[in-house]
């Protein structure tokens, strides 16, 4: 362990597994287990810890560069694993629009956090991946010469090999795991490390991911792992999609099992379930863990983050 190394935080490990009584899922004779990786940490919840420990291992306290958008988890986890573990993190934001306006909530904690934000324009952000665009991002951020880049997502081989021990944690404990993706890097290493099936539950449209977990497989592990499938039904339209249906059901299962239900993802993949439940997806007897990802966004930082925090850099 290094002095960066987020196992310094003394993260909750193994996270805890809870059985829940829920109507929906007895009445079918199935159990209901939450996998309350949302307690792993306060400030670095859910599957942002499990990506970023060895990632952060590796820059060991070199700066981190990483990219996401306005509302993104994961540039709030490395923003704060830098205030916490004492290194410089660089945040590149999806959007130029965004330059000069009031940070949202999100990104005020960020800034709060010390992050330095730059805002990139939709086509240059796009094309991240290729050489060109990151090296001209690099110099619009004015990264220094030793920055430790992170993809968006912050899903590369290392973070994909930090998910393993979530399957890990629940060989033997369940049947089924269910998870929801963005990236697919949780997905990815949860599969290669649990015994049972993993049911991955995409919250973007467009029916790529499978691709995507492929080939994070491929870099991570040299091969295809695990038996995992997607249900791409349960998108609700899209990135940050929140309907009034979701937003009830989210709000329902909240109040029933006492604590607050991310929406973004998290309430995306358990309406999934129970829908996949009422179907009879699943035999009677299956033990199926929800994989609880993540917490509901923070509300604002104190002032004066919120109103007048560093201003980020146009690429204009
Ligand atoms: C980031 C995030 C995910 C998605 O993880 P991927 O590895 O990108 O698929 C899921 N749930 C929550 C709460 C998240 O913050």
């Amino acid at each position: 362990m290094n002095a960066f190394d987020p196992a310094r935080l003394r993260p909750r490990l193994p996270s805890p597994l809870e059985p829940v009584e829920d109507e929906r899922f007895t009445r079918h004779g199935l159990t209901l287990l939450l996998k309350r990786d949302d307690l792993i940490h306060p400030d670095l919840p859910g599957n942002k810890w499990r990506k970023l420990s060895l990632n952060l291992r590796e820059a060991a306290g070199r700066p981190v560069l990483t990219f996401g958008g306005a509302y993104s988890n994961h540039l709030r986890a490395t923003a704060a694993a830098g205030r916490l573990l004492g290194f410089a993190t660089i945040g590149v934001v999806r959007g130029d629009e965004l330059a000069g306006r009031p940070l949202n909530p999100s990104l005020a904690r960020c800034a709060a956090d010390g992050m330095r934000l730059v805002y990139a324009d939709r086509a240059t952000y796009r094309a991240k991946h290729e050489p060109e665009a990151l090296s001209r991002l690099l110099a619009l951020a004015d990264a220094p010469e030793d920055v430790y880049v992170v993809p968006e997502g912050g899903s590369n081989a290392l973070a994909v090999h930090g998910c393993v021990e979530l399957g890990r944690e629940l060989d033997g404990k369940a049947d089924v795991v269910a998870v929801a993706c963005g990236t697919g890097g949780t997905l990815a290493g949860l599969a290669a490390g649990f015994d049972g099936r993993t049911l991955g539950v995409p919250v973007l449209k467009g029916g790529f991911l499978a691709r995507e977990v492929r080939a994070l497989q491929e870099e991570a592990f040299g091969g295809p792992r695990g038996d995992w499938r997607l249900d791409e039904r349960f998108h609700f339209g899209g990135y940050a999609r929140t309907p009034p249906e979701l937003a009830a059901f989210a709000q329902e299962f909240g109040t029933w099992h006492g604590f607050a239900i991310e929406r973004l993802y998290v309430a995306k993949m358990l309406y999934g379930l129970t829908v996949l439940a009422g179907e009879g997806a699943f035999a009677p007897g299956t033990r199926i863990a929800a994989v609880v990802t993540g917490a509901p966004e923070p509300s604002a930082p104190p002032e004066p983050y919120a109103r007048s925090g560093p201003q980020p850099v146009s690429s204009r």
